[in-house]
C-alpha cells in the first residue's frame, strides 16, 4: 500500500503511531521500535515520506506497518530547519483541516507538492502556499482573486482579506475589514491563488510569507475551528 507520512507520535518506548494519507484517506498505523536508531523503518519518521508498506492487522488497535520502502523523499542532504518547518506544516495542514471525505482526494496534489520540493528546493514557500490554498479550497472555501469581492472593481485595492472572501477596494473597505495586508502580501497570495501548477513560482519575502501564515492562521481557526501548531515555527 502507498502512503504519505503527515506526523508521527511516540507511543509507548520506543514504538510510534504514525498518521498517513492514502489515496483513499487518512489512516493510523502503529510502527514497532520505529524511535529506535537502528528501525528498518526509520524514514517514516519524516513527514512527507512516500512510502509503499507492507501491513499486518494484529492484536493492536492500529493495524502494524511490517516493512516500507521509499519511493519519494521530499529531503535532500543540506536541508535547513526552514524546510523542516515546512514540511512539518503541510502535514498538519494536511491532516487537519479537511474532513474525512476530502482528504483522498487531495492525494495526488499532495504527491505533485512532495515531489517539487525535491526538485525545486529554491522555492520551498511558493510550493507550501500554493498548497495550503489548495487545502482551504478542497475544505470549502475559495478567494476572488481577480477584482474586489464586493463591487468587481479592478482598481484602487486596499487589502485582502480572507474571511471576507479576497480582495478589497478603497470604496467597499468598512471597519468590519480588519486585514490589512502589505502589498507584497497581496500580490504573493494573488499568484498562490490563481497558480495552476507548483512551477508557477510565487515571489514570496520572509515577511510576506509570515504577513499571509498569520492570516491563514486566524482564518482556519475562526471558520474551520482548527489552530495550526507548526505556523509558530515560522514566526
Ligand atoms: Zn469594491
Amino acid at each position: 500500500m502507498e502512503i504519505i507520512v503527515l506526523k508521527n507520535t511516540p507511543y509507548k518506548e520506543k514504538d510510534a503511531i504514525i498518521d498517513a494519507l492514502t489515496s483513499e484517506g487518512a489512516r493510523s498505523f502503529l510502527v514497532r521500535g520505529l524511535l529506535s536508531p537502528k528501525s528498518s523503518n526509520i524514514v517514516l519518521s519524516n513527514p512527507l515520506v512516500i512510502a509503499d508498506v507492507e501491513i499486518a492487522e494484529g492484536k493492536y488497535k492500529h493495524p502494524v506497518i511490517k516493512k516500507s520502502q521509499v519511493i519519494h523523499s521530499p529531503y535532500h542532504l543540506d536541508d535547513n530547519l526552514r524546510f523542516y518547518s515546512v514540511t512539518q506544516l503541510i502535514g498538519e495542514i494536511t491532516l487537519n483541516l479537511l474532513q474525512e471525505e476530502e482528504r483522498g482526494s487531495i492525494y495526488e496534489d499532495l504527491k505533485r507538492a512532495i515531489i517539487a520540493l525535491k526538485d525545486q528546493p529554491s522555492i520551498t514557500s511558493s510550493i507550501l502556499l500554493i498548497y495550503f490554498m489548495r487545502v482551504i479550497k478542497q475544505a470549502g472555501y475559495s478567494f476572488e482573486a481577480q477584482h474586489c469581492v464586493n463591487c468587481m472593481s479592478k482598481k484602487d485595492i486596499v487589502t485582502f482579506s480572507f474571511s471576507d472572501g479576497g480582495f478589497i477596494c478603497k470604496n467597499c473597505l468598512t471597519e468590519g475589514i480588519t486585514s490589512r495586508l502589505s502589498k507584497d502580501a497581496m500580490l504573493s497570495i494573488r499568484k498562490a491563488i490563481i497558480a495552476s501548477d507548483y512551477k508557477e513560482i510565487v515571489e514570496l519575502s520572509d515577511g510576506a510569507l509570515k504577513e499571509l501564515l498569520n492570516e491563514l492562521k486566524t482564518f482556519v481557526f475562526d471558520y474551520l475551528g482548527v489552530k495550526i501548531t507548526s505556523i509558530d515555527l515560522f514566526s
